[in-house]
């Protein structure tokens, strides 16, 4: 038993039947991502305040494996699901950490509000985090670029069909050793214009973090496969066909003269931790940050006027992708090639620098783990 500093204490029950080391050797030798997964998990249960006995409950690390839950469990007919997405480093000393995980604590509470599920104490969220990695720790990868992906995700367990907020949930953490998200070298990555679908509107779940936002995508997904793209653009068509992002990244763009472009945040659009991270050291770098409305058109524009340089997606899993290419149904627009000056790659080795503890942290970005 570990006591944290809010009382609430995690229970250990490990798995009788661990990846031998040789198993694990073999998986962290290419983890891909999202693959495979560690031997434990972390669990903390909430039940609704009735009786006076309600709130967050049992939390525990147990060995990683199925969940048994009632077919009628709310989360299977009616979404109510959130979740989070960050990763733990290893460093050359050994030693774990993980990278702005208060933010992803409150942007999970954010979520918790828009679908309706209880908060989670930041401190439970991290102390949830310490606690899988400690047990597990040996899944860590310590390759170039790699990292242990952390997904922590809440789900409304009820057994009930009635529509309304559940009121029994599951918080829970599972693991997962990556490399690198697209697969192979980092080479610049073509998009699909998503002109048919979108994955949010106003008044809706867009910034929450949210499997149906997820769901709500894919049918555009495949629509971009189709055509040879890996990931969907959204825009919103209510709005001057507004750039908004990719179906689970953000997106900039780099201008000639330095300034540097993102979305600006419009309830629709996922507040991205390696969003606002690229925000934070494009300016300590110099450069002009703006976060303004950037429609389609000015894209095309100032790629025809050569006054764009760069455009690139961000997310934690994939960290930073320079966009090569966007595809439309009538034509494509092609960035200029990658430079040796290239920006997107400046800030990667930068903030990948500052993860894996190679380069100062002067933002005290890091927490240890273990
Ligand atoms: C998670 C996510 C992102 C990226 O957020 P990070 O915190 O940078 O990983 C961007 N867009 C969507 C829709 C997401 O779900």
């Amino acid at each position: 038993m570990t006591q944290n500093a809010l009382g609430v204490e995690f229970s250990q029950r490990l798995t009788d039947n661990p990846k031998s080391a040789e198993e694990r050797a073999a998986i962290l030798a290419n983890p891909g991502f999202g693959d495979y997964f560690t031997d434990h998990t972390a669990v903390v249960d909430w039940t609704a305040d009735t009786e006076g006995k309600g709130g967050w409950h049992d939390a525990r690390i147990e060995p990683y494996g199925p969940i048994a839950m009632d077919p009628a469990a709310a989360v299977l007919h009616y979404g109510q699901e959130i979740f989070e997405g960050l990763k733990a480093y290893r460093h050359a000393d050994g030693s774990v950490w993980t990278f702005r995980a208060e933010a992803n604590a409150h942007r999970f509470n954010r979520s918790a509000q828009r679908l309706a599920l209880p908060e989670l104490p930041p401190e439970v969220f991290i102390e949830s985090l310490r606690q899988l990695v400690s047990v597990d720790k040996d899944w860590v990868p310590s390759g170039d670029g790699e990292a242990l992906y952390l997904r922590p995700f809440m789900i409304a367990t009820e057994a009930f069909l009635g529509v309304r907020p559940s009121r029994e949930v599951s918080y829970r953490v599972i693991a997962s050793p990556a490399g690198n998200y697209f697969g192979g070298e980092l080479k610049p990555v073509s998009i699909w214009l998503s002109e048919h679908f979108a994955r949010a509107g106003r008044g809706g779940t867009g910034e929450a973090k949210c499997g149906g936002n997820y769901a709500a995508s894919l049918a555009a997904q495949l629509e971009a496969e189709a055509h040879g793209c890996k990931q969907v653009l959204f825009l919103d068509p209510f709005n001057d066909n507004a750039v908004e992002e990719l179906g689970g990244m953000n997106v900039f763009f780099v201008f000639t003269d330095g300034r540097i472009v993102t979305p600006a945040l419009n309830g629709n659009i996922l507040h991205g931790v390696t969003r606002d991270s690229v925000l934070q050291l494009a300016s300590d770098r110099g450069h002009k940050v703006e976060e303004r409305k950037i429609t389609i058109d000015e894209w095309h524009e100032s790629l025809e006027d050569g006054s764009l340089s760069e455009v690139f997606a961000c997310g934690t899993a994939a960290v930073i992708t320079p966009i090569g290419e966007l595809k439309t149904a009538n034509g494509s627009f092609v960035s200029p090639p990658l430079g040796a000056d290239s920006v997107a790659m400046a800030i990667r080795e930068q903030l990948l620098g500052i993860q894996t503890g190679t380069v100062e942290d002067l933002h005290g970005w890091l927490t240890r783990l273990a």
